[in-house]
């Protein structure tokens, strides 16, 4: 059997890909299905519903947030971000940790001034991501951002981070719905879709409704948290497909015991491939401090890194893919989203253990 380790587009639970086929593609009485049919049509605006109300039940989403539907990816949200919640001249704090919170900041540098609240350090080739306690945020600043994944180099914050009267905006494109969550603590969260909530097209965004008053007029009107939270995401057309198959991975989440059991599953998961790498004396070497090891992406590198190509080879041969690391990161890469079920994991730590026999 196959397995897909993929960091994004990444693997999706195959009941809801079965479920997209059979109903996603029917044509109504009228002759058309859900591609082929108005955004503000009866239908469509259902699914609409139901997908946002999905969202809310599993992630207790307060009635002071807006759910927005988004198009254009994560990285859109970058600029978007100062563009609808800095004032002109305001400065906004960042955090950064890694590679996405850096161009998170290479991005927001066009639009406001960015004060960093903390920096993530690597001592003796560790990643160790700074403590929330630790942060420093400027009390000016329009809001606090920080990458709760960091997908490239597989570093989580697992500790919520309070930030004050700063409102708190977290990319969580790599790690949303998959523990439980304290909305309330947030400003704005967003997510790209295709890591662990559905397809391409698509992202997410709470808003707290009071921060929706910041969006200007210099914003454009579909890119307006403001103007599209008042519209229902459908000011203009919402990629609809997206939102039907993310409708569809709700319930299947639902369906399988909501945040409680993706938070435990997906510590079992990454926690049985942190425990067989550092039990593999020196041959698979983690370089995430402990504290801050993703339970998404688990990164490591082998001992020997000439054997890092063999590694991703033989895996191959053996029905394991997309194991390679980031680009900017080389090594190992194992992405763990909900999708990924325990058998992968399973099949995986079989071949780490032979490889190493054969090798070590
Ligand atoms: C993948 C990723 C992004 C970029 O998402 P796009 O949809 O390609 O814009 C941003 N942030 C994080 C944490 C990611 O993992």
């Amino acid at each position: 059997m196959p397995w897909n380790f993929s960091a994004g587009p990444s693997a999706l639970p195959a009941p809801v890909l079965e479920r997209a086929r059979e109903e996603l593609l029917i044509r109504d009485k009228r002759g058309s299905c859900l591609l082929e049919r108005s955004f503000t049509g009866a239908e469509f605006v259902a699914t609409m519903t139901a997908a946002e109300a999905g969202l809310r039940e599993l992630l207790a989403v307060p009635d002071e947030y807006a759910v927005l539907f988004l198009s254009g990816g994560a990285m859109a949200q970058f600029g978007l971000l100062p563009m609808n919640l800095a004032r002109p001249g305001q400065p906004a704090a960042y955090v950064e940790s890694g590679y996405w919170s850096g161009r998170a900041i290479e991005e927001a540098r066009h639009f406001c001034s960015v004060s960093f609240a903390a920096r993530h350090t690597v001592r003796d080739g560790v990643v160790h991501l700074p403590p929330p306690d630790e942060w420093r945020i400027d009390p000016d600043a329009a809001y606090c951002h920080y990458t709760a994944n960091e997908t490239a180099q597989g570093a989580e914050f697992h500790i919520q981070p309070d930030s004050g009267l700063v409102p708190l905006v977290a990319d969580m494109s790599s790690n949303i719905l998959s523990r439980r969550l304290d909305v309330s603590r947030f400003g704005v969260i967003y997510a790209s879709a295709q890591k662990n909530l559905g397809a391409s097209g698509l992202t997410l965004a709470l808003v707290r409704r009071d921060l929706l008053s910041r969006s200007g007029s210099a914003v454009p009107s579909s890119l307006s948290y403001r103007i599209q939270a008042a519209e229902s995401s459908r000011y203009s057309t919402p990629p609809v497909f997206e939102v039907a198959l993310v409708k569809l991975v709700f319930d299947w989440l639902r369906a399988e015991g909501g945040m409680p059991a993706m938070e435990v599953r997906s510590l079992y998961k990454s926690d049985l491939l942190y425990r067989a790498i550092d039990d593999s004396a020196g041959f698979y070497r983690c370089f995430v401090a402990p504290a801050n090891r993703s339970r998404m992406n688990v990164c490591f590198r082998l001992g020997d890194e000439a054997l890092t190509e063999s590694f991703v080879a033989d895996a191959e041969a053996e029905g394991l893919f997309n194991l390679r690391g980031h680009s900017r990161v080389g090594g190992i890469r194992v992405s763990l989203y909900n999708a990924v079920p325990e058998a992968a994991v399973h099949a995986l730590l079989q071949f780490m253990d032979h490889f190493a026999a054969r090798h070590g």
